[in-house]
């Protein structure tokens, strides 16, 4: 077999066999295919598609590239159990799911990614934690899983590797937008953890990597096919990504607000002339992030089988937030991987914050009628705050915090956001891209559903 005739099959629209996608992802594992064939394997997959044989052939091709993971006689408080989300900006949730469905009885071996293009990654907030490692030896990760019920770490370098190249290839050759593609990574890197039970956050909009709702339903249709298909229980939420999600987007900045989530602080709603005007839901946590987190979580309880309705689940995880249960277990996580003990009740000690903060305010005043999520997930970029380059060093501190909502009346005393900068020149940049990226108009727009619908198997 040769690799340019594989390439040629598929860019001339055959569907491959098993036998030459085994054959590919073997080259890709191993360097026996190079690095251009790899991304015209990938660029005539974009254009051609895969059939649901194809997909599940890569799949289980990427996923056996490595080691998986079995859980079977580690001892777990429960069965293993991760969400995943398709990426967006300002996506916190993964650092508060963990601790709340472990405090309700699930075990969450969560391996998550570095950001991706303009999206952010909970790898990258997790590592603005001093101290905290991602990057621990196996037998701790198994034992921090088995004794806390939740560890996220980042992939280790054998699991999955053959995603690991292919995945940097596509980041630089604008192969990412792929469904077979994308669901391949996701699911190669997910079935190698050995899951039980998975819950998609397939994110749609102008943050996401899917730009409209009907791109994200068949993404979320294949993802949950081709995982439950390989006996990963899978169920999926279409979730809206044409907004920041929650108040803030960064890394050490959405610590901290995940930080405030767990901890019950009340999010400021504006309603004494503040910066932000965001509703806020039970607990006074910000209601369009509580329900996402929420529904995620109880799905993934039913899912595990933890809980036999998705209601039932929800108010376990409602209580695990009102005991302090989920931020103890947040704080257990952060200390047993290195980070500091006091997280929880000295955030400002260990998260950094830079020098500079502006309030960027709108070119008039009126409500928010429409924000281009993804063009504030560029600004992070454009500040150091996300790559460029795949080896490059990020700065964990800049950011954003009290992003105002789609909705929210903005003027001369209500800013469109706060920006965390390095220098005044930094954060003036970065102010005139979300002036950009945010329309005013004079009346709100009608409110939206955070979640579109559920897609289950
Ligand atoms: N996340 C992944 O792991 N892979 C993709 O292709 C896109 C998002």
């Amino acid at each position: 077999m040769l690799p340019q005739e594989v390439i040629r099959a598929k860019r001339d629209g055959r569907a491959l066999t098993d036998a030459e996608i085994a054959y590919f992802v073997t080259g890709i594992t191993d360097g026996s295919i190079t690095e251009g064939q790899a991304a015209a394997f990938a660029m005539a997959i974009f254009f051609r598609g895969m059939t649901r044989p194809e997909v599940i052939a890569l799949t289980r091709g990427m996923r056996d590239s490595g080691t998986v993971l079995d859980w079977s006689g580690a001892d777990l408080p429960g069965p293993p159990l991760d969400k995943h989300s398709t990426g967006g900006v300002g996506d916190k949730v993964s650092l508060m799911l963990a601790p709340i469905v472990a405090a309700c009885g699930g075990a969450v071996p969560m391996i998550s990614g570095r950001g991706l293009g303009h999206s952010g990654g909970t790898l990258d907030k997790m590592d603005a934690i001093a101290g905290y490692t991602t990057a621990p030896d196996n037998a701790t990760f198994r034992r921090v899983v088995r004794e806390v019920g939740c560890a996220i770490i980042g992939q280790t370098a054998d699991l999955a590797p053959a995603d690991r190249r292919l995945y940097a290839i596509r980041d630089v050759t604008a192969t990412v937008e792929s469904i077979p593609l994308i669901t391949s990574s996701i699911l190669s890197k997910k079935l190698a953890a050995g899951l039980r039970g998975l819950v998609m956050d397939v994110k749609f909009g102008t943050g996401a990597f899917m730009g409209t709702a009907e791109d994200g339903r068949a993404l979320a249709e294949s993802i949950v096919a081709v995982a439950s298909g390989a006996g990963c229980q899978t169920t999926a939420l279409l979730t809206d990504m044409n907004q920041v999600l929650g108040t803030t987007a960064g890394n050490a900045v959405e610590v901290r607000e995940a930080i405030a989530y767990l901890a019950g602080e009340e999010v400021p709603d504006g309603s004494a002339g503040g910066p932000v005007g965001h509703a806020p839901g039970p607990g006074g946590r910000e209601a369009r992030q509580h329900e996402v987190t929420m529904a995620l979580s109880a799905e993934l309880l039913v899912t595990g089988g933890l809980f036999a309705t998705v209601a039932d689940a929800r108010i376990a995880c409602e209580r695990a937030l009102a005991s302090g249960a989920a931020a103890e277990r947040f704080a257990r996580m952060v200390a047993a991987l290195g980070g500091p003990a006091d997280l929880l009740e000295r955030p400002d000690a260990y998260l950094p914050l830079p020098e500079v903060t502006l309030a960027v305010h709108p070119s008039r005043a009126g409500f928010v009628v429409a924000e281009d999520a993804r063009a504030i997930g560029v600004a992070i970029v454009g500040m150091g705050g996300g790559r460029v380059r795949a080896d490059q060093p990020i700065d964990h501190a800049v950011g954003f915090t009290q992003v105002a909502p789609v909705g929210a009346a903005v003027g001369p005393d209500r800013p469109l956001c706060l920006v965390h900068a390095r220098t005044p020149g930094q954060a003036e940049a970065a102010a005139a891209e979300v002036r950009a990226a945010i329309t005013i108009g004079d009346e709100p727009p009608d409110a939206t559903p955070v979640i579109l619908e559920r897609i289950a198997g």
